[in-house]
């Protein structure tokens, strides 16, 4: 059985009694308040909702897992979901970037090979 504290004296009472039976206190309304508020709060705020910076970077170096991130975070927790939507653009552009200077690199030693071996 699930165990609450009682609001007015802490004591550990039975999460579905009305009333403490150590001091009588209505438990009913108050207590279910209280434990779902916190609950929620805890879970979706400190856990899910802030970016998480180990998936970013993830993200940043693997923008297709960033997108898978982005696409399964984006319902349960969309600011931890934008991020990584985010991170993997920035790695996508990034990486494109760093292909066209290679290239240009690439192209740029073959031109002057075959232009020393003339
Ligand atoms: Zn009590």
């Amino acid at each position: 059985m699930e165990r609450i504290h009682c609001r007015e004296c802490n004591e550990l009472i039975s999460s579905t009694a009305q009333f403490c039976p150590k001091c009588g206190a209505n438990q009913i309304h108050v207590v279910q308040y209280d434990s779902d508020n916190s609950a929620f709060t805890n879970k979706n705020e400190s856990t899910n909702q802030k970016p998480n910076i180990g998936l970013n970077i993830i993200s940043f170096l693997f923008p297709f897992i960033g997108l898978i991130l982005f696409i399964c975070y984006n319902d349960d927790a969309p600011i931890r979901a934008k991020a990584c939507g985010k991170w993997a653009l920035f790695g996508v552009i990034v990486e494109t970037v760093l292909t066209i200077v290679s290239l240009i690199i690439f192209f740029g030693i073959i031109g002057f090979v075959s232009g020393f071996s003339e």
